[in-house]
């Protein structure tokens, strides 16, 4: 009998969660540590945030599935990881802090011999001075509860612009080296929408602000896309979309400091300037978690398990952007010290950024960190769940699945208006996700499948996959046919 624990239930770890129990026969335990009483589909929490959605439409409870399915589930989180034993436990074990109920702030060792940790990314919004959701005229759409935020705030701010108030809106990317800029773009799309909906458009200036050197870079150096035949550099596709809406925009900005309805921030060119608001939605940096792991014993041996994020099958040696290669991705997201814990989805540290870094004439680093979105952080959970699932039934150490950032597609469809017939999305699909220039010379990307589109069929498809989605998470009937 083998027990595989998995920290984190959001999109990878329920994922990992989820074929691990289908697939495993019963005489095997698997076992989810999470803080979180809800599942949230994240992409949806952007309609939240306009108030066309509510957050029980895009959550719902984990504990009645976890119990149906035959899942432990404790509400807890890790704290350090243990991947040795100590004294007392002669096998792996994190140790982990009751976050409800009588236990609230009472340890817990919970051993395995697997560990997946699939704990995301810490929303560190103390990286960026006064930058906190709902301080300072600063909101987040990172979790369903900031969305609601956002939204009551947003609300409030139509109100005013109806009795005649001009405002300024500001949305973007909260810190020099922040990523998830596509959902910033999504909700600054869906917020000028909604402007037009309530018939106040005109009453706001609404301004982009981000890190990246040029519009349409997302964290993944731009794309060129195939659009109705042409071949379209994403800077020109966001740009035209933003004229066409109206939207100004600042970028090459690394903000570092908010002050009520001020955004500090440093240019490339070594510029510092401020950028007023009413009402910002700053994407906050992400980092790892802090964790800290010990030997048998006691002595720290984070830097084994750690870089920031975890340690996985990367190539981690620093080198020059022009010698980057695909390779340098993992495979596996399997630690090289500790075999048996792997660390799909935002939880792994990657090699390098995949934009240019650049730095400014100070020297501060202005760039997007690498963006690893739902679709990357579901197929890699399924994969390391796969090979856990073949180590157990066949007692080998082989890993057959594989799948790198590097020859794997995505797709990012940001609606950018809510409504059967009135909505509309911006499609990008890449593939692979880092640029191959060697494999595909013209632009680093293989262009059957990296295809542009604007229009209604986009919003479409995103308003299916909420659902979809949801059906998946939930463990419906067949739910493992829908994919990743
Ligand atoms: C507003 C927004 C919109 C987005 N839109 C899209 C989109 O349209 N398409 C797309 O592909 N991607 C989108 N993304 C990105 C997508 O949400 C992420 O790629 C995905 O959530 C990453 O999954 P994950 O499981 O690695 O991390 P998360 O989903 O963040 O899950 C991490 C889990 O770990 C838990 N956890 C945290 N700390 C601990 C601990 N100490 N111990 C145990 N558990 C812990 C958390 O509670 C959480 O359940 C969006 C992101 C945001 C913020």
């Amino acid at each position: 009998m083998a027990k595989v624990v998995v920290l984190g239930a959001g999109i990878s770890g329920h994922t990992a969660i989820s074929y691990l129990r289908k697939d495993l026969s019963k005489e095997h335990e698997v076992v989810i540590v999470s803080p979180n009483s809800n599942y949230q589909w994240v992409p949806s929490n952007i309609w939240i945030g306009i108030g066309r959605m509510k957050p029980n439409q895009t959550t719902f409870p984990l504990a009645p599935l976890y119990k149906k399915k035959g899942i432990k589930y404790i509400q807890a989180k890790a704290v350090s990881f243990h991947p040795e034993g100590d004294s007392e436990i002669n096998k792996g074990y994190i140790l982990a802090e009751y976050v409800i109920g009588d236990k609230k702030g009472q340890t817990i060792k919970v051993d395995y011999d697997f560990l997946i940790n699939a704990t995301g990314p810490k929303l560190n919004f103390e990286a960026t001075e006064g930058l906190r959701p709902g301080k300072n005229k600063t909101l987040s759409v990172c979790t369903y509860d900031h969305a609601m935020h956002a939204w009551n705030d947003f609300d409030a701010l139509i109100q005013r612009m109806k009795k005649g108030e001009s405002v300024k809106i500001l949305i973007g990317t909260g810190h020099a080296k922040a990523t998830c800029q596509g959902a910033a773009f999504e909700y600054i799309m869906n917020v000028e929408q909604e402007l037009n909906r309530h018939k106040v458009r005109d009453k706001a200036t609404v301004t982009w602000i981000s890190n990246e050197y040029e519009l349409g870079d997302f964290g993944i150096d731009g794309v060129t896309v195939k659009m109705n035949g042409d071949l379209v550099p994403s800077k020109d596709l966001i740009e035209m979309v933003f004229e066409d809406r109206g939207i100004k925009s600042i970028t090459k900005a690394g903000v570092y400091k908010i002050e009520d309805g001020n955004a500090f921030y440093e240019t490339l060119n070594g510029e510092y300037k401020t950028e007023s608001f009413d009402f910002g939605m700053l994407i906050p940096s992400f980092s790892g978690h802090g964790f800290k792991a010990f030997d048998k014993n006691g002595g720290d041996i984070t830097e084994k398990l750690f870089k920031g994020f975890m340690i996985v099958d990367a190539d981690y040696t620093p080198r020059p952007y022009k010698e980057w290669t695909v390779q340098d991705w993992p495979e596996t997201y399997q630690n090289p010290s500790y075999p048996n814990i792997f660390a799909p989805g935002i939880a792994f540290a990657p090699p390098h950024t995949i934009s240019k870094p650049r730095t400014s004439k100070n020297g501060t680093a202005i760039f997007p960190a690498p963006p690893r979105t739902g679709m990357p952080s579901g197929i890699t959970a399924k994969l390391v769940a796969d090979n856990i699932i073949e180590m157990i039934n066949n007692g080998n150490n082989k890993l057959h699945h594989l799948g790198s950032m590097g020859n794997m597609g995505a797709a990012c469809i940001a609606s950018t208006g809510y409504g059967f017939l009135k909505g509309r999305g911006v499609t990008i699909t890449t593939n692979p996700i880092v640029p191959d220039y060697k494999k595909y010379p013209e632009t680093g990307r293989l262009l059957s499948k990296t295809i542009g589109d604007l229009g209604l069929a986009g919003h479409w498809v995103k308003l299916t996959l909420h659902y979809a989605f949801l059906y998946k998470a939930k463990m419906k009937p067949f739910w493992w046919l829908i994919p990743e």
